[in-house]
């Protein structure tokens, strides 16, 4: 899951950076159920669930020629499996790899082992804690891998190699996973290339989503990321850097607020998102929530109830 109740045109979505921001490489065509070519070892393949959720759907990527692994099989859409047994071919399939469990990504994991006899081998299922469940309806709870990748672990193919970064921020289970042959990072949904991502507090951490951040950012050997949504990121330290930045620009306009004595979400949402539609409110509350968590966490801003002011 992306941008929750965001329009699918960035100008109208309120945790876009705007197109002057983005290195994106441009739109491109894209047909649903069509692989095409990305790099000699990663072609994609999109999944027919466009939505305000997820832009024109979710990127499935296989890589790997001879062998190949399967990143983000999708939402669970017969056609889309099917496309991506069609495209795999006569190819072993070595695994099949999730960078997070929100229900566009994991739940065609299991039909595709099922169809392929490939394991799971991908980021760990989503964590309940004891305070109670931190995951909504978006979350795929059936996910069940095979072998849960920790962070530097590596899935090796013919001339290729997965290794996994952990990347927690828009899901405690996030993980990107670096192509080094290609120079290439597979992003989920951490970085994307159409809209900043959503980070809904309990699961989603908005301190924790900075650091992965700043990972990334720190590393020059990525010079493209594959994203789950949208196209390909070039240039990627930068956009990362904007990214950064944008959030940064958010904390700055909600201490602002509290300074003024606006305490209450709702209030801080209409002057934050000045013209933005009403019904992306409640999306951009959460953000801002996930903002005041990660402030009251540094010690900046404390809550009473709803009430959010200034730390002493
Ligand atoms: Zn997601």
């Amino acid at each position: 899951m992306t941008a929750r109740g965001a329009k699918s045109n960035p100008r109208n979505n309120p945790f876009t950076l705007g197109p002057t921001d983005a290195t994106c490489t441009g739109m491109s065509e894209q047909t649903v159920g069509v692989a095409q070519m990305q790099h000699p070892l990663v072609r994609r393949l999109l999944a027919g669930n466009p939505s305000p959720f997820t832009y024109t759907g979710t990127q499935t990527y296989l890589v790997g020629t001879r062998d190949v692994a399967v990143i983000d099989p999708g939402p669970d859409l017969p056609e889309h499996v099917d496309a991506i047994v069609a495209a795999i071919g006569d190819a072993r399939v070595r695994a099949i790899v999730c960078t997070h469990t929100h229900r566009d990504h994991s739940p065609a994991a299991a039909e595709l082992k099922a169809r392929t006899g490939a394991p799971i081998i991908g980021c760990a299922p989503l964590a309940l804690d004891d305070a109670g469940p931190r995951a909504d309806a978006s979350f795929d709870r059936d996910y069940s891998p095979d072998e849960a990748m920790g962070e530097g672990g590596t899935i090796a193919g013919d001339g290729w190699t997965l290794q996994a970064v952990h990347t927690p921020g828009h899901t405690s289970n996030h993980i990107c996973y670096a192509l080094p042959e290609a120079g290439a990072l597979f992003t989920g949904d951490h970085v994307m290339g159409w809209s900043t991502s959503v980070v809904v507090p309990p699961d989603g951490n908005m301190g924790h989503y900075l650091e992965s951040l700043e990972r990334l950012q720190a590393r020059e050997q990525d010079s493209v990321y594959y994203s789950a949504h949208g196209d390909p990121i070039e240039r990627p330290q930068r956009f990362v850097r904007g990214l950064v930045g944008h959030r940064k620009q958010r904390e700055g306009q909600i201490l602002r607020l509290l300074e003024r004595d606006v305490a209450l979400i709702p209030d801080m949402v209409q002057q934050m998102y000045v013209g933005v539609d009403p019904r992306l409110h409640t999306a951009a509350g959460l953000s801002v929530l996930a903002h005041l968590i990660d402030l009251e966490t540094r010690g900046i801003v404390r809550r009473d109830d709803t009430l959010w002011s200034l730390a002493a």
